[in-house]
C-alpha cells in the first residue's frame, strides 16, 4: 500500500535544521503516526511522502514555508515586567500564555530589557528549513472513527474527547 490521501502512515523521523544537530525525533519503537491529506503535519513533509510505502526511506528538505512559516516580525512584542508577576522568565525558554478565548499560546523570551521583556509569539521552528530523516513503518487504511475524527487512534493508545 502506498501513501495516500485518507491514509494512516506510522513514520520514524529525525528533525534538524540544516547543521545535522538533531532537534526533534520519534522515540524508537514509537513511530508518529498521522493521516495522510488531514494537516495532522507539515504540508510540505506530507507532500513528500505520498506515494511511499512501508520499509521506504527518504531524506526531506521542508522549506519555511512549507513548514512552519516564515518568520513574522509583528510576533516579536514587547510585554511589561509586571505581565511576568515579579518572577522574571529565562532567555530562550518558551512559555505558554492565555489568548482572548483562552487558547493556549506558546512564546520564546527573546530578551530582558529594564523595563520590558522581548517576546516571540512565532512558533520556534518558524522561518527554519527542516531537515527530515523519515523511514516509513505501517501504511495501512484509516478506521471509521479515525476518519471521522481527522487523526490516528495509536494502537494501545488512550484516547478520550
Ligand atoms: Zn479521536
Amino acid at each position: 500500500m502506498k501513501i495516500a490521501n485518507g491514509l494512516v502512515v506510522g513514520v520514524d523521523y529525525k528533525l534538524h535544521l540544516g547543521d545535522g544537530d538533531i532537534v526533534d525525533a520519534s522515540e524508537p519503537g514509537s513511530p508518529l503516526y498521522y493521516i495522510q491529506g488531514a494537516g495532522n503535519i507539515v504540508p510540505g513533509l506530507e507532500r513528500a511522502l505520498e506515494g511511499l510505502g512501508k520499509d521506504d526511506t527518504k531524506q526531506v528538505i521542508v522549506t519555511a514555508e512549507d513548514g512552519y512559516g516564515a518568520h513574522d516580525p509583528q510576533g516579536v512584542q514587547e510585554v511589561p515586567k509586571e505581565a511576568f508577576g515579579g518572577e522574571l522568565p529565562e532567555v530562550g525558554h518558551q512559555y505558554t500564555a492565555r489568548g482572548p478565548e483562552g487558547e493556549v499560546v506558546p512564546f520564546v523570551v527573546k530578551e530582558i530589557k529594564p523595563e520590558v521583556v522581548v517576546v516571540d509569539l512565532n512558533h520556534p521552528l518558524a522561518g527554519q528549513e527542516l531537515h527530515f530523516d523519515i523511514a516509513i513503518r505501517e501504511v495501512r487504511e484509516a478506521t471509521d472513527e479515525e476518519k471521522e475524527h481527522g487523526h490516528v487512534h495509536e494502537p494501545g493508545g488512550h484516547h478520550h474527547h
